[in-house]
């Protein structure tokens, strides 16, 4: 790791974090509780939320992961996005529910969802933990949101600063030096 750290400053508790996971799971579990969903996580930045979000929900369900890597420069999202692992089984009629962290620029969930959809499932929705609105290029529908945030830099709760930091219990923003 780099011997420079960035100063950390928190954002959102883990308490915050618990209540809005529960909010949303009884959301998810009202509308999916008789359709077998689908839950696809996208590597790495959702794997701990997803992890919450299913733990409570008592409905059926599945779980698969999706890997993407966006070509950017730094923290910048170019939009070339690119599937580095997909999902081994057919979504065709399945009622498919994403579950991202953060929605940024757009480009990267829009790429994913348009993506999925070419692949007839029998629903679409998106589940995110962050919304950045006031960065967007392209619109995004986001079905189950967490929290809505400005401009900042995050990391913790499964969301990396060059790959660490994903195990911090709440989420904090990098403070601009
Ligand atoms: P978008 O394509 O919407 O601009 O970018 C979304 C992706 O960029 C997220 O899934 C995440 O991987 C990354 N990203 C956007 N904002 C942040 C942030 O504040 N912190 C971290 N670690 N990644 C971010």
């Amino acid at each position: 790791m780099d011997d420079i750290q960035p100063e950390l400053v928190p954002l959102i508790s883990e308490e915050e974090i618990r209540s809005a996971v529960c909010r949303l799971a009884r959301e998810i579990g009202q509308d999916y509780h008789d359709k077998d969903p689908l839950l696809i996580g996208i590597l790495k930045g959702s794997f701990i939320f997803l992890a919450d979000i299913i733990r409570n929900l008592e409905i059926p369900l599945e779980v698969e992961f999706i890997r993407l890597s966006s070509y950017g420069h730094g923290t910048q999202s170019s939009g070339k996005v690119s599937l580095v692992h997909d999902i081994p089984i057919s979504i065709e009629n399945r009622h498919v529910l994403v579950v991202e962290d953060i929605v940024d620029t757009g480009l990267t969930i829009s790429y994913l969802m348009d993506y999925l959809r070419g692949k007839s499932p029998a629903s679409l929705r998106l589940c995110a933990l962050i919304d950045k609105p006031s960065r967007r290029q392209v619109p995004v529908e986001i079905d189950y949101l967490g929290f809505s945030i400005p401009d900042r830099f995050i990391v913790g709760y499964g969301i990396d600063w060059r790959e660490h930091y994903r195990n911090l219990p709440d989420i904090r923003y990098v403070k601009e030096r």
